[in-house]
This record gives C-alpha cells, structure tokens and sequence, in this order.
C-alpha cells in the first residue's frame, strides 16, 4: 500500500516534470508566434505608410503617427480580423459604423497640422483611431461620440495606450464642446448634410475645420476662420457614415 502511495507519488514527480517542460514548450512557441505576430504587423504597418507615401501625403510627422499607432488595436476584437487592418481600406467596428481609410486619415490630419499646444476638436471617435494619432502628434484632443458602446471602447484602447491628452465625450456632435472652445482645428468624420454652426463658434480665429459633407455625393470642404470671416473650400469626393442627429435637438 505504502510503496504504491510513494510510487504514485514518485512517479507522479517526472510526470509533472514532463507537463511542465510541455508547458514551457508551449510558452515559448506562444511567444515566438506573437513576436512574430508583431513583427508582422509592424511591417503591415510599414507596407501601409508606404502606400500613404506614394500616394500623396508628405508630412513626416503625420507618417511617422501612422507608423508608431497599432490600428489594429483600435477595432474591436470581434471585428478586427475580418479584413486586413493595414489595408488602404475602412473596416467594420460594429453598430454600422467603420475605422476610416488609413488614406483618409493621414490627408485629414494633414490638413488641420495638430501640433503639442494645440487644442483639436473631433467629431465621430468611432474606433479612436483618428484621435490617437492626433495625441500622437502631440495635440490635446477632445472628441465626441454619438454611441456609447464606441465611446466607452475608444477611450479604454486610448487609455490603454497611455494617451492623457486625449477626452472621449458621450454624445452629440452637432453641440460641439463649448466648455473646452474655442478650438484651433476641427475634424469631423461623419457627414453631416449642412455645417453645423456650433462647431464654426467654437472654431478659433486662425482656425482651421475639416468635414465632409453631403448625403450621398459628398465632398470634403475645408473652413478657415479669420476674425469674422469664413472661408470655404471645397474638396475630393469622399464617402463616410453620416452624422445622425441626437434627440435632444
Ligand atoms: N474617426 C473614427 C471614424 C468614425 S466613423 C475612427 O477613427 O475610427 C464615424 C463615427 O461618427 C461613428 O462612430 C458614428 O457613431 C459617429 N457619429 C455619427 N453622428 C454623430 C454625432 N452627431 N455626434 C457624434 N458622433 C457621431
């Protein structure tokens, strides 16, 4: 009886010894495949600054954001699969709504030159792609979302990401963010079928605001306001979600 208990027992010594060295085995290989994992997504991401390169966008500061922010992280993990995150294209985050082309976002960000010291108002947060690579490029971002569940999943991966200078806010774009205005640029990536005229008051003077607009041909117009004048340009054609209207208008 006793030799069997301390045979078990003996054997049971190098049997936990052979899990063990499966387990480390394990470990190990779970560690290669995401170093290489990361790896290659880092070289998505290269892939992908290229392409922004060769399409246009010259701000080496805005490339250098594109190529330090994990896009991936950004789309929900349900979603984040079901097409290449470093593709030139936008991707589902559920509730109907997409993480917008990377093309998109680099030449909108171009355009409103966020800088440390500046304050960036932006409209749609969606994933919190576009507001962190505003954070990244230093500005102190204050972005609005319409849904809940998207807002609370944007500011946990922005937070996640050590990002203090970004403020996720739960609610109506069209109110814009009076307590934190005026601000230097505005960036709005929903569409709304008019300018909406909070924003313009909450817009600097020297300010620059980028959105597209229209319903179904839409265009993105640039506004620059100079003490009380605005000035409208319009641009490329685009296509993004619209802006909704929340009940309380
Ligand atoms: N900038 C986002 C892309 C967002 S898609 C990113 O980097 O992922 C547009 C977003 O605008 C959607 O999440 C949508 O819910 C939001 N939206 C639509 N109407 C809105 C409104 N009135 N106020 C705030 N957000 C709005």
């Amino acid at each position: 009886m006793r030799q069997a208990v301390s045979g078990q027992k003996v054997g049971a010594i190098p049997a936990m010894g052979g899990k063990r060295i499966v387990l480390v085995a394990a470990a190990l290989a779970l560690l290669a495949w995401s170093c290489a994992a990361s790896a290659n997504l880092e070289e998505s991401r290269r892939g992908m600054v290229n392409l922004l390169r060769r399409y246009g966008i010259a701000d080496e500061d805005v490339l250098g954001a594109m190529a330090e922010v994990p896009r991936h992280l950004y789309i929900p993990e349900e979603y984040r699969w079901l097409r290449d995150p470093y593709g030139d294209h936008a991707c589902p985050i559920g509730h109907g709504q997409t993480i917008s082309q990377p093309y998109i976002v680099a030449y909108m960000t171009e355009q409103i030159d966020p800088a440390p010291g500046k304050k960036v108002l932006e409209i749609g947060t969606g994933s919190g792609y576009q507001a962190a690579i505003l954070a990244e490029l230093g500005a102190e971002v204050y972005t609005i979302e319409i849904i809940p569940e998207l807002a609370e999943h944007a500011d946990s991966v922005l937070e996640s990401q050590g990002y203090e200078n970004v403020h996720v806010l739960t609610g109506d774009g069209y109110l814009g963010w009076p307590e934190h205005s005026p601000f230097d640029a505005v960036i709005v990536t929903c569409a709304p079928e008019e300018i909406p005229r909070a924003l313009v008051e909450q817009l600097a003077d020297g300010g620059r605001m980028i959105l597209p607009l229209g319903d179904r041909l839409q265009r993105l117009v640039i506004l620059e306001k100079e003490a009380d004048s605005v000035r409208v340009t319009e641009d490329m054609p685009v296509r993004f979600v619209p802006m909704v209207h929340g009940e309380e208008e």
